[in-house]
């Protein structure tokens, strides 16, 4: 029989398989605490449990980790980890350094179902979703090289279309017998699975970034298929009712691509569509990857867009591409993946079933 891999479990739920086979509940906290603060292996290390509870253990279960099969280091700091999956499926995990203020960009699939246009990740179809251990193991693995401040699910696929799995990893990352994240340095980010966010909410706090892309229904249905399901209406309500951590507020991050969504009127849009909401705004010039025709914008309209938000109040902020050196900037992971068909195909499939 395969051995049950705890890092599947949050701590109630590894607290009812211990009470199922007859052990203290508290041995939970005790396992929970050598895994993710102590970053334990193997039961055997576990030297304040029971000789026999170890054994027994180690005959049912394990703890599985990653080792990167590859990482590579950009110019300004940048890196980026690939970690091979026990089935030989491949995800990566991009390390953002600013100021002793590590960013980890973690995946929640391999590769994405939601095929938006301009995504190199996209244009790949869904593989699978990640386990909860596999989540859990990109932070696990990156940590013992670096401190890591905020997390952010914005790294290969759409988090909330693997909801059960992201919820039990954020469950895990905010424990605090676990991996003890503050709840305002998580942060998912979605292309706007509606139903979806408002369950993320019922179910943990964290943070929620809201890839919105474009400011007309006509537009985001073209470049954003899930748009056809849940247009912006009902994606900017869904953001008006999450229940974010105190004092944050709602991430709109706003992909600006050359003659596409980057003129004067598309900030005048954005700004109409979400001035009710408490947000910031991350703009983000599209990376080039090739295969996809569209364009990086000119530095002018970038400028220009960020000033005339600024200018109202808007919190904006510019990102600038980070890791372009070594294809880990946003949008361009893809893992080791092959293309596996026309992407439009995927769109017929996801929105039409
Ligand atoms: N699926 C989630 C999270 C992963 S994508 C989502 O879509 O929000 C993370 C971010 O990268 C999204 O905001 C997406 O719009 C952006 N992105 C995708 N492809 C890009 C590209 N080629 N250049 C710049 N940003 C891109
Ligand atoms: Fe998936 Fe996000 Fe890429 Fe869209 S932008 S295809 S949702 S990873």
């Amino acid at each position: 029989m395969a051995k049950i891999d705890i890092k599947n479990f949050n701590l109630a739920e590894l607290e009812q398989f211990l009470s199922g086979k007859g052990k203290e509940r508290f041995r939970a906290t005790q396992i929970f605490k050598w895994v993710y603060q102590l970053g334990a292996t193997t039961f055997g290390e576990m030297t304040n449990l029971s000789k026999a509870l170890r054994e027994e253990l180690e005959e049912i279960a394990r703890i599985s980790s990653f080792t990167p099969a590859t990482v590579e280091e950009g110019s300004d700091g940048t890196r980026k980890y690939l970690f091979t999956l026990d089935d030989g499926e491949a995800v990566e995990s991009v390390l953002i350094p600013d100021e002793g203020r590590n960013t980890l960009c973690i995946s929640s699939q391999v590769g994405c179902a939601m095929a938006c246009e301009f995504c190199l990740t996209g244009t790949f179809r869904l593989t699978r979703n990640l386990t909860t251990a596999e989540i859990v193991n990109q932070v696990c693995a990156v940590r013992k090289d670096a401190d890591i401040r905020n997390i952010v699910f914005m790294g290969m696929g759409e988090p909330l279309h693997n909801l059960d799995n992201v919820v039990r990893a954020i469950q895990i990352l905010l424990d605090g017998n676990g991996l003890q994240f503050s709840n305002r340095r998580v942060t998912v980010s979605t292309s706007g699975l509606v139903p979806e966010m408002a369950e993320l909410g019922k179910l943990v706090t964290v943070n929620l970034a809201v890839s919105l892309n474009a400011t007309t229904d006509e537009l985001r249905d073209r470049i954003m298929p899930v748009n056809r399901r849940y247009p912006l209406k009902e994606l900017l309500r869904a953001c008006r009712e999450f229940p974010l951590p105190s004092r944050r507020k709602i991430t709109f991050e706003y992909v600006m691509i050359g003659g596409l969504n980057d003129t004067l009127e598309d900030a005048r849009r954005l700004l109409r569509l979400t001035s009710d909401i408490p947000n910031k705004v991350n703009l983000i010039p599209f990376n080039e990857h090739e295969g996809c025709g569209f364009k990086s914008p000119a530095r002018g309209a970038i400028d220009a867009f960020h000033k005339y938000l600024i200018d109202r109040n808007v919190t904006v902020i510019t990102r600038d591409s980070r890791g372009g050196d070594i294809s880990a900037a946003c949008g361009q992971l893809k893992g080791r993946m092959e293309k596996k068909c026309n992407p439009q195909e995927a769109v017929n499939h996801e929105v039409h079933e």
